[in-house]
């Protein structure tokens, strides 16, 4: 039998078709490695390793505690089909879908916080810039809510029915309070006065004002408020002096422990507490307590949830199911 072979004819044309593919590949791999160099498109998280929070649970071979700290929501999650970034988010009761980005960008510059921190601290709005990236203070009627760097009163607001206690302003409610925590601690042998309670956006102007005559306004914003920012505007802060001295010194009295351990019976918070600089924005206040009601002061002490930008986010503006 003879072997056919090709025609020289058509060798030419299997040299050509060869040379033809060949070129197809090297198109190909240039575009492949033009697609691998292209910057993210903007407005688009790219679902890289590091955008994956560390306790999301988003694939199944995924250890669930891969961190010593512990994760308080549950971390076996059915795997789904949602994009790795917000599968662990989406899960927590109080996240808000439209603040997905801003969790994920969160999470991208907090690697060591856990779902739950990140969700809280962008709904309460820590993500954002002090005095800059502010909203209006919300349910300003109730005895409860926020007013912080980024949570702004009215220029106009004046909070109903103050009354007088000592010269200080305070809503009713507050001065009620007030008085009775008062009296339960001179028959217990601590005496405490408030020395500062309702102040107008104007009264707060001047303050902040003439505290910029001998700090800059870097170091005058870790004490005092700019006006339309400061609690006591709302008529529910108060602030204490002891049995001796004045503001300055009452964590030096006896009064201050006695304050802060009973305060929630009364219905009030230590507003400022110490090491929470970074989510009320401000140093650590021993004498400035703030007028929240009973119920919540004292779900806030037992829950052991030190700043109302926490419990706000968590039991205030979303609740848990039951
Ligand atoms: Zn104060």
């Amino acid at each position: 039998m003879q072997i056919k072979r090709p025609s020289p004819k058509r060798r030419r044309r299997r040299v050509l078709l060869a040379a033809a593919c060949l070129g197809l590949l090297v198109a190909g791999a240039a575009a492949a490695l033009w697609l691998y160099d292209r910057p993210d498109p903007p407005g688009q998280a790219a679902p890289e390793a590091e955008d994956i929070s560390p306790e999301g649970g988003s694939s199944a071979d995924q250890d669930p505690s891969p961190t010593p700290e512990p994760v308080p929501e549950p971390a076996s999650e059915p795997v789904s089909s949602a994009p790795p970034e917000t599968d662990g988010f989406a899960r927590l009761y109080y996240y808000e879908a439209d603040k997905a980005q801003r969790y994920a960008e969160y999470a991208r510059l907090h690697p060591e916080l856990n779902e739950g921190e990140v969700v809280w601290r962008v709904n309460a709005g820590l993500d954002g810039r002090h005095y800059v990236d502010y909203e209006p203070a919300r349910n300003t009627g109730s005895a409860h809510y926020i007013v912080s760097k980024y949570r702004r009163l009215p220029d106009d607001f004046v909070p109903e029915g103050l009354v007088d206690v000592g010269g200080y302003p305070m809503t009713a409610e507050t001065a009620g309070a007030y008085y009775a925590f008062q009296a339960a601690g001179r028959a217990a042998g601590y005496r405490f006065s408030a020395v500062s309670g309702y102040r107008s956006i104007d009264s707060q102007r001047r303050l902040y004002e003439g505290y910029l005559q001998k700090d800059s306004a870097e170091v005058v914003d870790t004490y005092s408020a700019r006006p339309g920012f400061s609690e006591h505007h709302t008529g529910r802060a108060v602030d204490l002096a002891g049995s001796s001295g004045g503001l300055l010194d009452f964590e030096n009295t006896p009064e201050c422990a006695y304050v802060h351990e009973n305060a929630h019976l009364y219905g009030f918070i230590l507003r400022y507490p110490q090491g929470w600089e970074w989510a009320t924005g401000y140093q650590y206040e021993p004498w400035h307590i703030t007028y929240v009601g009973v119920e919540i002061a004292t779900d806030m002490f037992e829950r052991g949830i030190p700043t109302l930008e926490e419990y706000t986010v968590k039991f205030i503006e979303h609740r848990p199911e039951h």
